[in-house]
């Protein structure tokens, strides 16, 4: 095995079923180092983040269990744009330090290094050998997360607005899995796309 670990990256637009496509590689042995999980982790209680946002922001963004206040965080954001950079500038680098320890303490033949909003924050795309994109009609997207969410069409697709276009999305990607079907026709692309995930990590191992 090489050195550095084979990363292949997974992004998709909201609700193009990013989860459900980084299950079906976990159940066949990937390693999944997923941000928002990081992210998750990082604002909980006794989260690393913890301190710096508590500083930054004062004792009304932090919860009684010491978690980070989302609502509060949101709210605060929603007045002051700039206290969005702020959150981001403490959050990225740990985020991004984090997911590197992970990536390169990985065990596996591959990882998949799941980034929801990849193609928008930049220095990903090179951090990763190749980019897996999950791809649908955007009418199946919003239906999807309204289902999921219980929100209305317009904020969806507000939410899908302020994402890269699936244009941009597909442009960039190695690899497009088409998530316009059913589970099964997920589970077939998967496993495809993980046999040649196999070989490639392989091949790159014996370079
Ligand atoms: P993402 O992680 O990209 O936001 P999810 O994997 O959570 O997307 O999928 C969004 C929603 O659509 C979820 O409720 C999921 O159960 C559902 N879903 C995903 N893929 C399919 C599919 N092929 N058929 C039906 N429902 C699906």
């Amino acid at each position: 095995m090489s050195e550095t670990p084979f990363v292949v990256g997974l992004t998709g637009g909201i609700g193009s079923g990013k989860s459900a496509v980084a299950d079906l590689f976990a159940a066949r042995g990937a390693l999944m180092v997923d941000t928002d999980q990081i992210a998750h982790q990082l604002t909980a209680p006794g989260g690393a983040a913890m301190d710096a946002i508590r500083q930054a922001f004062g004792n009304g963004v932090v919860a009684a269990d010491g978690a980070l206040n989302r609502a509060a965080m949101r709210a605060l954001a929603f007045e002051d744009p700039d206290a969005r950079k702020r959150l981001e500038a403490i959050l990225h680098p740990m985020i991004r330090a984090e997911s590197e320890r992970l990536c390169l303490a990985a065990t596996t033949s591959y990882v998949m290094l799941v980034v929801p909003l990849l193609i928008e924050s930049g220095t990903y795309r090179q951090r990763v050998r190749r980019l897996c994109v999950v791809d649908c009609p955007e009418e199946v997207q919003v239906a999807r997360v309204m289902q999921r969410s219980g929100l209305e069409e317009r904020q969806v697709r507000a939410i899908m607005a302020a994402q890269a276009s699936r244009a941009e999305r597909l442009a960039a990607a190695d690899d497009v899995i088409d998530n316009g079907g059913s589970y099964e026709q997920l589970a077939a692309q998967v496993e495809r796309l993980h046999a040649a995930y196999l070989q490639l990590a392989a091949k790159a191992g014996a370079v």
